[in-house]
């Protein structure tokens, strides 16, 4: 029994009117999601997911996931299986058993009859070329099939051999006897059923016929007895036929369609045939590459479920398409992780530092917090000695203005440990820096007397003989952000630098963490550690960095500048 809630968008809005004109039993609100297994999940289907599921759990009612096994041809049980690994992984319950549109063949094919003998559908000789020359256009009224007025017996037997496989695939299709002149071109005697023999993921070779899409769908949402049909606006235009297809069903309570826009998100590609394309012409490593806006890339890539849910609070649903900027994606990771991700130290691009005058073989435990904004994470010890690492961006010989971090002559503060200060560049024969010789001040150890003095550079460290070995894998965006639509392939306009491998050094508190972990590696950003990682050569994906642009965006906005 769902009662009417205060609703926050348009489409509550009307389900808040089938509640109070008593359209469904007990105000009843059953949701779907209608995926076609031929491709993995992305982006936009969070949104769709979000949506149907968060619906239906606010109005006390359930969602369906139902497969859309249409068409055999493109579809198959991988993609089953990721599906429903996604839906759970965003933290979602579909109503118990999965449902698949074949599970309604049998049922399909009796409403096609039915359709038929309403004298509402008939078999057309015609070839799918003819069929579309013949549809016309927003100008011209379609030309009406030769076959059009075929007697219901004759179709009815001839829809019948079609199913028994006495006609070549392609001969005939069944097509709704709507209206040849229909100003919505959709309506213009639509295909219902074609023959096509490929083997199906679930249903073999038993059926030599299949439902189109514009049919099975609403018939499958009738038959399911689903009240809302969440679907996006592209398919606005097909709802007459949505409603046409349901004269099939005689029960009382017929779902009702409803649209929302799309999501598109800056620099993500969200189609799944672009998705394909990069996976299957090697541009990327696999459906579930980091740098990907598949939910396969996006959890690889470290999102978190709770993430991307608020993510699609924050977008909201309209009816009108537009794209979310990417900062808004990351804002949400940074703002779910800041307060639970623990911090580790990474240098991600070492260069050597040696303390001439610390002891040889001394190794010394700096207490550091694990989250400055959480102190019931607790502290670590991490190791420090005569040998260490630090970020290669972080010493300049000859600086430039306004540069406080290391250079010689001067010094700078080692996180939670001594201020030393750099006396001297080893190079080689090219030129390249080999190591940077430092004096560290053995009197300025912080949480001593001594480490009162300040200076105006502090920087992360990893002690050499302790280090870990991480492979961090930087990612850039696929498509460029400032990129405009223009005329060219998408595949032309692929950002080819857009993975950087760094061989960085962690502290050893990293080899604790199990894959899938998420930290924050200090000053440089959320990592995860990947299943790439093999013992003693973790591997780590930068989830986004920690400068947050989208938020600063926003605050300038709200302040009206
Ligand atoms: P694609 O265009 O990427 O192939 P699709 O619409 O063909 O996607 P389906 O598997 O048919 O993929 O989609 C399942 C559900 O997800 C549908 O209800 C569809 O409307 C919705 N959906 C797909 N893409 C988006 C998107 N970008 N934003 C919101 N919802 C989407
Ligand atoms: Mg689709």
């Amino acid at each position: 029994m769902s009662e009417m809630v205060e609703s926050s968008n348009f489409i509550e809005a009307e389900i808040n009117k089938d509640i109070e004109n008593h359209v469904y039993a007990n105000g009843r609100v059953l949701t779907r999601f209608p995926p076609e297994p031929n491709g993995y999940l992305h982006v936009g289907h969070v949104k769709s997911i979000c949506l149907n599921f968060g619906i239906a759990m606010k109005y006390n009612g359930l969602t369906n996931i139902r497969f859309d096994d249409t068409n055999p041809s493109k579809e198959n049980v991988e993609y089953v299986n990721a599906i429903l690994d996604n839906v759970k992984w965003l933290g979602f319950k579909w109503e118990e058993p999965v449902h698949y549109a074949s599970d309604y063949f049998p049922q399909l094919y009796e409403f096609a009859c039915k359709l038929i003998r309403m004298g509402l559908a008939y078999v057309d000789d015609q070839t799918s070329e003819e069929i579309k020359e013949t549809r016309g256009d927003l100008e011209n009224p379609g030309v009406e099939s030769p076959w059009r007025n075929r007697s219901i017996e004759e179709n009815l037997k001839l829809f019948e051999e079609m199913k028994n496989g006495k006609y070549p695939d392609g001969a005939k299709v069944l097509r709704a006897k709507i209206d040849m002149a229909s100003p919505n071109i959709v309506m213009r005697d639509p295909v219902l059923y074609r023959i096509l023999r490929a083997t199906h993921h679930r249903t073999g070779d038993t059926w030599c016929i299949y439902p189109l899409y514009d049919f099975a769908h609403p018939l499958s949402d009738a038959l399911e007895g689903i009240t809302h049909s969440i679907c996006t606006v592209e398919f606005e235009e097909r709802r007459p036929l949505y409603n046409w297809c349901l004269q099939a069903f005689a029960g009382k309570e017929k779902p009702r369609q409803i649209e929302f826009a799309r999501l598109n998100v800056t620099t993500m590609i969200t189609s799944k045939r672009k998705l394909r394309r990069m996976v299957e012409e090697h541009v990327v490593s696999g459906w579930d590459d980091p740098r990907l806006a598949t939910i396969a890339g996006l959890k690889r890539r470290g999102y978190t479920p709770e993430s991307l849910r608020h993510f699609c609070e924050l977008i909201g649903i309209s009816k009108a398409n537009s794209t979310v900027d990417i900062g808004m994606l990351e804002y949400c990771i940074r703002e779910d992780l800041k307060d639970k991700a623990p911090r580790i130290m990474t240098v991600v691009d070492p260069i050597k530092v040696v303390l001439t005058n610390y002891p040889e073989d001394k190794i010394e435990y700096i207490t550091l917090e694990n989250n400055p904004s959480d102190p019931t994470i607790g502290t670590r010890q991490v190791p420090f000695g005569k040998n260490l690492f630090i970020e290669r961006e972080d010493f300049m010989e000859n600086p430039i203005k306004k540069f406080f971090r290391m250079t010689p002559g001067k010094e700078v503060r080692l996180k939670g440990a001594y201020i030393i200060k750099c006396d001297d560049v080893i190079k080689n024969k090219q030129g390249e820096i080999l190591e940077i010789h430092c004096t560290c001040d053995m009197d300025t150890r912080s949480g001593t007397p001594g480490a009162e003095r300040k200076v105006k550079g502090t920087l992360h460290w990893v002690a050499e003989k302790t280090a870990v070995e991480v492979e961090c894998r930087l990612y850039d965006y696929l498509i460029p952000k400032e990129d405009e639509e223009d005329n060219r392939d998408f595949m032309e306009k692929i950002n080819k630098n857009s993975l950087q491998i760094m061989h960085g050094k962690a502290e050893p508190a990293i080899k604790e963490y199990a894959v899938g972990s998420r930290f924050q590696f200090l000053r440089k950003g959320y990592f995860i550690l990947d299943k790439d990682s093999r013992e003693n050569y973790l591997v780590a994906n930068r989830i986004v960095g920690l400068r947050d642009t989208w938020a600063k965006e926003k605050q300038k906005v709200q302040q009206g500048k």
